[in-house]
């Protein structure tokens, strides 16, 4: 049955937020906790204390009967280890719920087993996880009983960085600090800080549970590795924004009862391009808070879906052939007073502050493509970075024809004296109002767009965490700000300096700038001219977190040193290897086990069949089905010559030392080992009787949900 309520009840309901920080702190520990929460300070021990205590409380009181620290580690999923609220118990044989200031502030889990990139050896096995209170602290409820998570942040021993969480913070640390030197420099005296506010669209597949058990390749990797084509596939665009089943309805119904109590604003949900796939969006929020929501957001997904017997699948590209799965980082910049330093106005001609922020964002992208570039590598996106269904794996800037037309009177005139208005969209119906046309239009085919009051950071993967790609987005415009600054306070003119830096940054970045197809040949081409990097996969893509002069940004604003960047490169080289090497494992043993004695069965039968039919003199039926068998035949027997090729490159690849040299190797020998397979594997399909097929097919999982 139905069950119906308010979503101004229940939302954040389960989230140790403002309202109820209010309502349970003493006056003076919120006053406490809110001042260091503001001015970025560590929490002193007593107020620590009596928030834990209280937090306690209120979480006991949601059912929880753990706490965990909940961290992001370089895995890419979130980490939580549970304590339990109970201490020693007493001598009446009766216990006491305690949670101390000290549990909150910092934990202290034995986490040698995360990657760490040789930061932390084995025997120093120990890391910290301390509290991010900006970030509030949530309970869980679940089949694990109810958990009251506190976001936090894991370092090394000796305070190296080894998650997520932290370089974030650090950035937006950074952020802040040079966003406000610039906009003193412009006269503004009443901001106080500035935080990028984020909001991040997520696309998925839902697929039945019975036939996600029923591929062995989506149980281990998360993607098939097999597969023909349905004869329907998205052809028709008929899902795209099509009604939503009952059956999905009343999952995303059940998503966004569980996000809304978790505090989370899911606020936009429908069918994407691909037949089973889906988007959620929640509202734009602080940059570390979006980032956490996502993580949350991914987890509830897949919870969710195991409750109605479905599968949410969040692999970048679970099918071949079919659309696959990103999601879109929406990056602005706003003032603690409200300002959103990236909105236009009606003019932008002549909004400086505005045309100063876009040259200094077009530095940054231009200078830092490849670092960009490298935020949104990821194992599974590989299948979909320049694939034409997603951005092209060159990274340019989409600024639409206002924009466009104001950047090109700065660089032709020197100044831009106009903007183009609005224009207004006859719908040619009288009882429908007519529109103002958005002056910001769209480009479905660009990494980087300007899309009205926000850049729209298109290339991240459905999977991977916006961690990453944020932490880069922050320091390279923190940089360009603080180059920016530099040189302004050094002027004589203020008002002139600006005019010539706006003007110089935009000639001197112009080149970044596309408005064209990105899915065109001719941009591949035209990219190259103009000497932007194409970066075509995740192990071409890895160098960049280690150029001279990536360290140099990092490093000048403390957000990652030398020896962290070396072991993110690390980390990633060796997931990079470890993912594809699960894959020829497990495509191994589907082929094996599953496909190949599958097709034995099919040409027994077709070989007794062109016996009886050959007895019954049926000369013409023995000959096609004679060409039948002949045909399997001889792709059963590619199929094993394809299968031992891939045996011999995965036993090698599991021989060789860690790093870059082995990544290279999966990437070249692995994966095209795996791609001549299975060709043959998907021509096999399309001939063995579907009754002996060992698993459902792309039509059976993405239309019969
Ligand atoms: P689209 O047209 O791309 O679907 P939406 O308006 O649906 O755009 O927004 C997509 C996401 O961008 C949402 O998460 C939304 O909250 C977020 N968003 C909207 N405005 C901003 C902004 N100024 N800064 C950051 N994110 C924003
Ligand atoms: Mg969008």
């Amino acid at each position: 049955m139905t069950e119906y309520y308010n979503v101004a009840d229940i939302f954040g309901e389960n989230v140790f937020n403002d309202a109820t920080m209010q309502e349970r702190l003493p006056k003076k520990t919120y006053r406490k906790l809110k001042e260091t929460i503001r001015e970025g300070r560590e929490l002193d021990p007593d107020t620590a204390d009596v928030v834990a205590h209280e937090m306690k409380e209120w979480a006991i009181e949601k059912g929880a009967t753990h706490f965990t620290h909940w961290f992001q580690p370089l895995t890419g999923v979130t980490a939580e280890k549970h304590d339990s609220f109970i201490s020693a118990p007493m001598d009446n044989g009766k216990v006491l719920m305690s949670f101390s200031g000290k549990e909150l502030i910092k934990g202290e889990p034995d986490a040698s087993s995360f990657p760490s990139g040789g930061l932390r050896a084995t025997f120093e096995a120990r890391g910290y996880t301390a509290w991010d209170p900006t970030s509030p602290a949530f309970v869980r409820q679940d089949a694990a009983g109810a958990t009251l998570c506190i976001p936090t942040a894991f370092c090394s021993f000796t305070g190296e960085a080894l998650d997520q969480k932290t370089p974030l913070l650090r950035s937006m640390e950074a952020l802040d600090k040079q966003t406000i030197r610039l906009l003193r420099l412009l006269g503004n005296t009443t901001s106080k800080s500035a935080m990028p506010s984020v909001g991040i669209e997520q696309e998925y597949f839902l697929i039945d549970r019975q036939h996600f058990l029923a591929r062995k390749d989506l149980v281990y990797t998360g993607r098939t590795l097999v597969g023909a084509m349905p004869p329907k596939g998205q052809e028709m665009d008929d899902h795209y924004f099509g009604a939503i089943r009952e059956r999905i309805a009343a999952f995303m119904r059940d998503v966004n009862t569980e996000l809304w109590k978790l505090g989370v604003a899911a606020k936009t949900q429908h069918n994407e391009v691909a037949p089973a796939q889906h988007e959620l969006a929640p509202i734009y929020t602080q940059a570390n808070v979006a980032v956490d929501h996502n993580q949350m957001i991914m987890e509830t997904l897949k919870k969710v879906a195991f409750r109605h017997d479905l599968q949410c699948l969040l692999h970048e590209k679970p099918f071949a052939g079919v659309n696959g799965s990103g999601k879109h980082d929406n990056w602005s910049l706003v003032t603690d007073d409200g300002i959103n330093l990236l909105d236009p106005g009606k003019t932008p001609h002549d909004n400086v502050q505005f045309l100063l922020v876009l040259c200094c964002i077009l530095k940054a992208v231009d200078t830092h493509a490849d670092l960009l570039r490298e935020s949104a590598a990821d194992v599974g996106n590989d299948h979909r970075l320049g694939a034409d269904e997603a951005p092209p794996a060159i990274i340019s800037v989409y600024l639409g024809t206002q924009l466009q037309d104001v950047l090109t009177q700065l660089i032709s005139t020197g100044s831009a004296t106009h903007s183009i208005g609005e224009e207004k969209l006859n719908t040619g119906v009288k009882t429908l109002p007519d529109f103002l046309k958005d002056a910001t239009d769209r480009n479905r085919t660009s990494p980087f767009a300007f899309t009205g009051n926000k850049f729209e950071f298109r290339m991240v993967g459905s999977e991977d965490s916006v961690g990453e790609p944020n932490t880069v987005i922050n320091t390279i415009v923190a940089e360009a700000f603080s180059d920016a600054c530099d040189e302004l306070e050094k002027a004589d003119n203020i008002e002139l300096a600006v005019h010539d830096l706006i003007k110089r940054y935009a000639r001197d970045h112009e080149r970044i700038v596309f408005n064209g197809n990105g899915y065109s040949s001719e941009w591949v081409e035209e990219a190259e001219r103009r000497g932007l990097p194409h970066i075509k996969n995740m192990v071409d893509a890895i160098p960049a977190l280690t150029h001279e002069k990536t360290v140099a940004l990092f490093e000048r604003f403390g957000v990652l040193t030398r020896a962290e960047l070396a072991s993110r490169a690390e980390i990633e080289y060796e997931i990079y290897a470890k993912k594809l090497n699960i894959e020829a494992k497990t495509m191994i043993d589907i082929t094996r086990k599953q496909i190949v004695p599958a097709v034995i069965r099919y040409t027994t039968v077709l070989a007794e069949s062109v016996n009886q039919v050959k007895a019954a003199s049926k000369e013409a039926d023995a000959s096609t089905q004679s060409q039948m068998l002949f045909e399997v035949s001889d792709l059963l027997a590619q199929t094993r010559l394809g299968l031992s090729k891939l045996e011999q490159v995965e036993s090698e690849g599991v021989k060789m030392a860690g790093g870059r040299e082995r990544a290279v190797y999966y990437r070249d020998e692995v994966r095209s080992a795996m791609n001549a397979l299975r060709v043959h594997i998907d021509k096999l399909e399309m001939l063995v009787d579907k009754e002996m097929w060992p698993m459902p097919s792309y039509g059976d999982m993405l239309f019969e949900v």
